[in-house]
């Protein structure tokens, strides 16, 4: 192995080194091939080594790669602006283009916050999110997220935001039909707004279906129409967090499609350029820049690269490419497939608690006891076993722990490109059965 002079976040752990990826597999240096089974981070999402994305990288960077945004828009931004407002539910016709999901939620905070400063009321600046969620890892974006392991060393740093409990169908209270438990969650935003005062709350935050910190926790009907209908109730804006389930991941263009909720911002990233490149967007209503432009005429937001239109190229050809292959309708029908598949594994395996998902965004929870839902010890790491185990024998599969520690940290994801083929798939649950079988061997 030859010594490496990267800083990586396991130090001390030795990497394999990837070499080149087609359609849904990744090969290391050795050759060796790897099922991407969870899309990296849930994002390379139309799968690996397109040409034609290739090729529109190629005369982008000979046109121009770069041009600043105050000084120029660009064909490329501006169509991509079009596609995604014509893709976007409700009046989410505005897009501000940034490079990363953590970028994107940040800047929706900043626009909430701008959004009322503009209409007159400023003392509207806290945010409302949940436990067991991700919005990203910079100080805005990290005091927005429930991610107990990725916030506890910053805490003192971050800002004091409430929080309210999620959805978590599989461990809701004993006896609670779905229906009641939707309203119960929903009815604690209501709470905390009473509670602090609409006049100090900007916006509430939310992922349509839970990742990072929960694995794919999808929520009960009727939830996020009820979010809703409070936000509107007590003038809170609704941020849709749709980095991890936007662009067709869960067999809708967007999570919100499911309900048929209307966000009044709405965030981008990973599969809007599908790992070709770093791009992501906060999305916004014409009512609010319509408010900002009235008043102080300028978006107190922004980077470097953002709207750079290399990026905004390559992200139109992926947008395009998902169009061109019905992506999103397959990732619906290859989601069911999945999941029925995941569903078989868990019915098996003494150590699956719940198999879970929407689209191709699925997950697997871990448990000691199937019948009391008994997590394992954290300290067994069993999600983190598995993962080991997959990647043994090749498949990638991506971890979803450290939501609300000790209580439900034992998750994976299981979100391969939305271009898998059934045979794919059968191939990734031969592996993943194999991983999950030589787990259940070691813990029990
Ligand atoms: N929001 C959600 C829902 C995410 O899943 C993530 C990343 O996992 C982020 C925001 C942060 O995105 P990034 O890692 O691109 O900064």
């Amino acid at each position: 192995m030859q010594r490496s002079y990267v800083i990586k976040p396991e130090l001390g752990k030795e990497y394999a080194r990837v070499s080149h990826g087609k359609g849904i597999y990744l090969y290391d240096v050795s050759g060796k091939r790897y099922i991407d089974g969870s899309s990296g981070a849930v994002t390379a999402s139309i799968g690996h080594g397109i040409e034609e994305i290739a090729d529109v990288m190629r005369e982008q960077a000979l046109k121009v790669s770069f041009a600043y945004r105050s000084h120029f828009s660009s064909d490329a931004v501006e169509e991509l602006g079009a596609k995604l407002a014509d893709w976007a539910p409700g009046e989410l016709n505005w897009s501000f283009f940034v490079n990363s999901g953590s970028e994107a939620t940040e800047t929706a905070q900043k626009i909430a916050i701008q959004y009322w400063q503009e209409k007159g009321r400023p003392t509207k600046t806290r945010m409302i999110s949940r436990w067991m969620s991700y919005h990203g890892i910079t100080m805005g974006a990290l005091s927005m997220s429930g991610h107990v392991l990725r916030r506890k060393r910053f805490v003192p740093l971050l800002a004091d935001y409430p929080v309210i409990s999620p959805p978590y169908p599989y461990r809701r209270p004993e006896g609670m039909s779905l229906e009641d438990y939707a309203m119960h969650c929903a009815g604690e935003l209501e709470t905390a707004i009473l509670r602090i005062g609409p006049d100090q709350i900007a916006a509430f935050i939310a992922e349509p279906v839970i990742g990072a910190s929960g694995g794919a926790v999808v929520p009960p009907d009727g939830y996020f129409q009820r979010i809703r209908e409070i936000c509107d109730r007590y003038d809170v804006l609704f941020i849709a967090d749709e980095v991890m389930t936007g662009i067709g991941r869960t067999g809708a263009k967007f999570g919100v499609d499911h309900w048929g909720v209307k966000p009044d911002l709405m965030t981008l990233g990973k599969g809007m350029s599908a790992g070709y490149t770093p791009m992501a967007a906060t999305m916004a209503t014409d009512e609010l820049i319509d408010t900002i432009t009235r008043g102080s005429g300028l978006i107190m937001a922004g980077h470097t690269y953002s709207a750079n239109p290399q990026s905004a190229a390559v992200s139109l050809a992926v947008l395009r490419y998902v169009e061109a292959h019905n992506l999103v309708e397959k990732a619906a029908v290859q989601g069911a497939y999945l999941q029925k598949k995941l569903q078989e594994l868990a019915d098996e395996s003494p150590i699956i608690g719940e198999a879970r998902g929407l689209g191709l965004l699925c997950g697997l929870e871990f448990v000691k006891d199937k019948q009391t839902k008994e997590p394992f010890p954290l300290s067994m790491g069993v999600a983190a076993r598995v993962i080991a185990k997959a990647f043994e024998s090749g498949l990638l599969v991506y971890p979803a722990s450290g939501g609300l520690d000790g209580v439900a940290g034992d998750a994976i994801i299981i979100s391969p490109p939305l271009t898998i083929t059934t045979e794919e798939i059968d191939e990734l649950m031969d592996l993943l059965k194999k991983a999950v079988q030589q787990v259940q061997e070691e813990v029990r």
